[in-house]
This record gives C-alpha cells, structure tokens and sequence, in this order.
C-alpha cells in the first residue's frame, strides 16, 4: 500500500501516519523530519532550509523533489509520505517519479481539523531532544512536566510551534497545500477523516478507509 498523508499543521497526520506505518508494515516518510535530520546534522540541505522552516514558509519544489527522488530509489517498500506533496507541483511530480518506477498511489488521506483546534494542538506540542517521542499538554501529556516519559529525556516545543511562527504556517497551508487536497479529489483518490474526533478514533477511522 502506498498512501500520501494529508492535513493542516498539527493535524496529527504525522503520528497516525508513523502508527499505520507499523500496523501495516509501511515505511514512514516524513519530508519535515529528513530536513530537521539535516539541519541538526549542519549539512548543505540543512542550512538551506533552517531559515525557511524558522519563517514557517515551504523548502523549494525541487528540493523536495530531488530529495524525494533520492529517497524512492532507496525504499522497496511500500511507503506512507507524510508532510509530502505539499504543493500542486510536488504532487505532479510525485506522480512522474513513481510512474518512471512503475508504481502508483493507493490513496491521498486527509485530516480534517480546524483552524482554532490547530492552534490549540501546535502550542501544546512538545518533543523529546533525546528519542523524540512526541507529547501534547492537551492530549497526551508527560506524566512529569518537561520530562520525557519514555527515556527521561527534556522536552522541547519546535521553533516552527512558537505561536508568532503558526499563523504563517496556516496562511502557507491554505494557499500551497490546499490545492493539493484538489488534484487527490480530481484523481478520484481523496479520502477524508475527521481528525478532530479522539486519538484513538482517528486511527480507527484511518484504518477502516484504507483497509
Ligand atoms: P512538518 O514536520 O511536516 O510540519 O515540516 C516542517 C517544515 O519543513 C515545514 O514547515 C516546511 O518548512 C518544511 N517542509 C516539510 N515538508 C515539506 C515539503 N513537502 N515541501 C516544502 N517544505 C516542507
């Protein structure tokens, strides 16, 4: 099964996505962790990046082409993308590379939040610098404050999560990424889950659309 994840920022397609990823035996793809890899890392991609990721904007088309490229060539496996395409163009030319190999997209599931819940969810959002586990004082929080549950590591927030930086995130959602919801819908292959019901809920409905 191959499957693009869709959604707002904060629309928890990254944790469901790595959660399918295991049920189904799915390599997780996430364009936003492989830029943060290489920013911690200091490499050329990294550095181009850094500053974009900062303002909240989207990396160039053909970085994330290239870097997409490099990463199909790598996987056998089937895959779930997550964060990727987040342009018409990436989407366009996801569908070039996989014809080029001979394979194709099952489907494009898109988590439905809004804008208020979004906000609510970002602010909230905080990771471990050590294993990365992923918490939210909403929804998941550690059992100590700060305090990764897992390894006792510290719990960090993202810079792109302070709240200055998240209105622009949304504004670059609505104008680049929406579109993309429109070339799935167009290709007959959009499904919609409503990401707004509980954790549990969600995966449940995901699981169901996909299976
Ligand atoms: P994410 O973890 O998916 O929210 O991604 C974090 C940041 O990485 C985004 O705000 C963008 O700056 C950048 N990014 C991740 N995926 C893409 C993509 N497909 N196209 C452009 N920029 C991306």
């Amino acid at each position: 099964m191959r499957l693009v994840f869709l959604g707002p920022p904060g629309s928890g397609k990254g944790t469901q996505a790595k959660i399918l990823a295991e049920k189904k035996n799915l390599t997780h793809i996430s364009t936003g962790d492989v830029l943060r890899n290489a920013v911690k890392n200091g490499t050329e991609l990294g550095k181009k990046a850094k500053p974009i990721m900062d303002a909240g904007g989207l990396v160039s088309d053909n970085i994330i082409l290239g870097m997409i490229k490099e990463l199909l060539q790598k996987t056998d496996d089937d895959f779930i993308f997550d964060g990727f395409p987040r342009t018409a163009a990436q989407a366009e030319g996801l569908v070039k590379m996989m014809a080029e190999l001979g394979i194709k997209l099952d489907a494009a599931v898109n988590l439905d939040v809004d804008d208020e819940e979004v906000l609510k969810r970002l602010t909230g959002r905080f990771f471990c610098e050590k294993c990365s586990a992923d918490f939210n004082i909403n929804t998941r929080p550690p059992k100590v404050e700060g305090i990764c549950d897992k390894c006792g590591g510290k719990l960090m927030q993202r810079d792109d999560d302070k709240t200055e930086v998240i209105a622009d995130r949304l504004n670059v959602y609505r104008e680049k990424t929406k579109p993309v919801e429109d070339f799935y819908r167009a290709n007959n292959m959009l499904v919609n889950v409503n990401g707004t019901q509980s954790f549990d809920d969600v995966a449940a409905a995901i699981l169901n659309v996909v299976s």
